[in-house]
């Protein structure tokens, strides 16, 4: 039993050994066509963000912000998986005599996913749920790549603490800063360069100062009380918030941030990864 284990990790070992050896002769089309990839992401994700989601007014305390997020992952992981491949034919150097010892690897027959047949849709499955995966490992949350709204915690807000109706107190407020400065502001997500972070209260005080007057709906049911917490938010939003509040008919709720990146922006050359993997089980 141990001999077979032993034996199967040198077959892995020798298989990959012989795998990169190959490769690193053309590392620089690698590097060039994942960063065109990586580039891609990011990109294709502030693209919805702004064409689709600002546009019809979702945010990311939409009932259905998870699963609009999910589907904005997945289609942003396949254009970029899509633009890698292209770079790579594009860059690839030609090297017909260097495959001396078998076959081209797989990363030179990397299949183009445009044509949409049978194999095309089944590839951007993979590529859609691969990118869902590595978003979730990198502990992204599909909500958070829809807009903020002003009204509510934003797609940032990973911690806040309870508040209260009442401005927040010193301590609240040094700890807000500190929060601040670890995830950024709840609504627009950003933390370099800014110098203070006010605590904002969501519900934003003025709401719920105008739902206080009416605690009883009918003159019978209690309204369920609202928690209040408060969230780090930098003077920008705070300003938004302000306006919509004051004139919601001028001023719009929506926030949105596509460029606050987070580790989970991060995109792995998924095709590469598929060529890699297959060339290690052709060889073993
Ligand atoms: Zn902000």
């Amino acid at each position: 039993m141990f001999f077979w284990k032993m034996r199967g990790i040198q077959d892995v070992y020798s298989a990959t050994k012989k795998v990169v050896d190959l490769w690193s002769y053309d590392s620089k089309t690698v590097l060039y066509s994942s960063s065109i990839g990586a580039l891609v992401f990011p990109v294709s994700l502030g693209l919805i963000q702004h064409i689709v989601f600002r546009t019809i007014s979702i945010a990311n305390g939409h009932l259905l912000a998870p699963v609009l997020g999910l589907a904005a992952v997945g289609l942003s992981g396949c254009a970029s998986a899509i633009a890698v491949t292209e770079a790579s034919y594009r860059l690839r150097v030609k090297q017909p005599n260097y495959y001396y010892w078998q076959d081209e690897p797989a990363i030179f027959k990397l299949p183009k996913p445009y044509i949409l047949d049978d194999k095309d849709w089944k590839l951007l499955a993979a590529y859609f749920i691969g990118t869902v995966i590595v978003f979730k490992v990198f502990r992204g949350r599909f909500a958070s790549v829809l807009p903020s709204t002003v009204k509510s915690p934003g797609a940032f807000a990973n911690e806040g603490i309870v508040g209260s109706h009442r401005y927040a107190h010193k301590s609240q407020r040094q700890k807000i800063v500190q929060i601040g400065q670890k995830f950024g502001c709840h609504t627009c997500g950003r933390k370099w360069f800014i110098k203070s972070f006010i605590a904002d209260h969501q519900p934003p005080l003025s709401l719920s100062r105008n739902n206080k007057t009416k605690k009883y709906l009918l003159g019978l049911l209690r309204y369920p009380k609202v928690q209040q917490k408060l969230y780090p938010q930098c003077v920008r939003c705070s300003l938004k918030q302000q306006k919509h509040l004051q004139s919601p008919g001028n001023y719009s709720e929506v926030v949105s941030h596509a460029s606050s990146l987070r580790i989970y922006h991060l995109f792995l050359p998924l095709p590469y990864i598929w060529a890699f993997l297959q060339d290690v089980l052709n060889h073993l």
